[in-house]
Order: C-alpha cells, then structure tokens, then sequence
C-alpha cells in the first residue's frame, strides 16, 4: 500500500512538471506577441511563478526524505499552495485584461464600419460584405439582390431647413429603412444621400417588392418631429430605387453590381423620381410608381 501511494506521488509530481514545462511553450509565444510594456511585464512575472513551480515540485522529494531539513520540508507544501494562490490570482487579472482589451477591439472593429450619423455600416465595409455575398451566392447557387436608394432633391431640404435638420432626415430614413428590412439584409451609407442595401438569398421580384414597401413608406413618414424646426412644418421626403439581382452565371465584380444598380437609380430619376426601376432579365426596364 504504501508502495502504491510512493509511485502515485512520483506520477503526480513528474506529471506537475510536465504540464508546468509544457505551459512555458504558450507563455513564451504570448510573451513575444505583447508589446513592450505592462501586460508583457505580468506575463514574465507568470513564467518567473511557473519556474518556481517547477523548482518546487523537483525538490519535493528530497526535502521530503532527508531528515536533516524535515523543518524546511514541513514548509513545502504551504509554500506552494501560497504560490498557487499568487498564480491563480496572476492569472485571472491577465485574463480580465485580456476580456477588456478584446472587448475594446470589438468595439474599435465596430466603429471602423459603422457610418457615425446614421448608425448604418459604411462604404468601407461594403466591398467586403458584397464580395462575400457575392461568393456565397455562387457556393449555395442562391442569387442575391441589391438595390441603390437615393433622396431626391435632398439639397432642397437642406436649403430649406438648414444642414442640421438634413441630418435629422437622414437619420430618420436611415432608421426606417433598418426597421422595414430583414434581418438578414445589410444596409449601407455608401455616399452622401445614398444607401446600398443588400440582400441576401433574394431573388429580383422580392427585392423590388420589398423596395416598394420602403419607397412608400418613406413617402408616409413624417420625417422630423415638427416641433425642431420653425414653422414647424410635416417635412416629408421621396426616394428612388434601383434595383439589381446578380445572377449566377455572371462574372461580376462588387463595382459592377453597383454599377447596374446606379444605372436603374438614374432613370428613376429621369423618369420622374420616387420610384423603383429594376431589370426583370427578358422583358427590359420596368416601372413599379
Ligand atoms: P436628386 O433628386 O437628383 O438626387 O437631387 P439631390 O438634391 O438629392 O441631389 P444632389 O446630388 O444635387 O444633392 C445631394 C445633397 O445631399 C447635397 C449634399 O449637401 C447633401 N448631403 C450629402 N450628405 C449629407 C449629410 O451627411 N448631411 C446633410 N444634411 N446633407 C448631406
Ligand atoms: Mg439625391
Ligand atoms: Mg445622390
């Protein structure tokens, strides 16, 4: 018996080492990731621990079974369950550094694509987003749609109210259109007065459905509280629509796609403005308002 628990504790005590020596390999590779400076520091401090550790462990033995330090060996034990009090501790508030700083870096990665104003994501995420869209739709053989919206004569209601209540506008078309889409659909500020909405798994004539809907209902939306502004008037704004499916035998590039989608908006445009032109593939151009 006492044979079995002699071999148990030399099992337990070569496999601590192992795992502590195993444990310098990612120690080390964090060490050399980190920038010189605080959390770098704590890392080295940690190995400093893990050394110790390793120390103690290997010395166990001997102090153990010599007589002549039985005193010093009485304090191996609580020395080490010390030490691993102080490591645990170490560990944990470089963990809680770690959480924070990833948390940061989500956030920072957030704003990085996020249009300030609006809330939408903006030009910089787009060509990323389509070119993945892009690829998805060809892996799962699913085509998508996009269309291009723009407020017509939005220069008159700066004009007439002043830039702020511009923003104010923008704000709010920007809300109604998160608000009427799926949420799937990927709404992007892509210049001024434009928005690009993607969507995906979208055949054409659900798109242009869908960009109906939001065209009229930005038509009803009162869009400034009129209490802001003098006069206090209902401001209301129309917007056109073009709107595009990419198909899976095209060789089309992100640029392309928008492209097609400008085209369909500018004769929305020519035609009359506050309405939805779209290609339907065999028939030609076609007029939804
Ligand atoms: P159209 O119907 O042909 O699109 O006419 P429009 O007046 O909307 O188009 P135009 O391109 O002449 O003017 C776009 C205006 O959008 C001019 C610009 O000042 C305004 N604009 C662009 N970005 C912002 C913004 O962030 N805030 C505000 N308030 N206005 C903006
Ligand atoms: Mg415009
Ligand atoms: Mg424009």
């Amino acid at each position: 018996m006492k044979d079995t628990v002699h071999w148990i504790e030399l099992g337990l005590l070569l496999g601590g080492i192992l795992i502590l020596v195993m444990s310098l390999i990612p120690v080390r590779a964090i060490i050399q990731q980190l920038p010189e400076g605080n959390a770098r520091a704590r890392w080295k401090i940690l190995s400093i621990f893990i050394f110790i550790f390793i120390a103690g462990y290997s010395l166990y033995p001997f102090l153990h079974t010599s007589a002549h330090v039985k005193p010093i060996s009485s304090l191996v034990v609580p020395g080490i369950f010390f030490g691993g009090s102080i490591f645990v501790f170490v560990v944990c508030s470089l963990s809680l550094k770690t959480a924070l700083d990833l948390k940061q870096i989500c956030i920072l990665e957030q704003e990085i694509i996020t249009d300030p104003l609006t809330g939408m994501y903006n030009r910089r995420y787009f060509n990323h987003r389509l070119m993945e869209e892009i690829q998805r739709a060809r892996r799962y053989e699913v085509p998508f749609s996009v269309f291009l919206l723009d407020i017509d004569h939005f220069k008159k209601v700066n004009d007439t109210y002043g830039h702020q209540v511009g923003d104010m506008v923008l704000k709010k078309i920007g809300s109604v259109i998160v608000n009427s889409v799926r949420e799937l659909d990927v709404v992007i500020r892509y210049g001024g007065e434009e928005i690009l909405v993607i969507l995906p798994s979208t055949k054409v004539a659900e798109a242009v459905e869908l960009a109906e809907r939001l065209r009229q209902k930005i038509e009803e939306t009162v869009m400034v509280d009129p209490n802001l502004v003098k006069e206090r008037p209902a401001i209301h704004v129309t917007v056109s629509i073009g709107v595009t499916e990419f198909r899976l035998h095209e060789d089309l590039d992100t640029e392309t796609i928008v492209e097609r989608a400008d085209k369909y908006l500018y004769q929305a445009k020519s035609e009359g403005r506050n309405r939805v032109i779209f290609n339907n593939g065999s028939v030609g151009l076609k007029r939804v308002a």
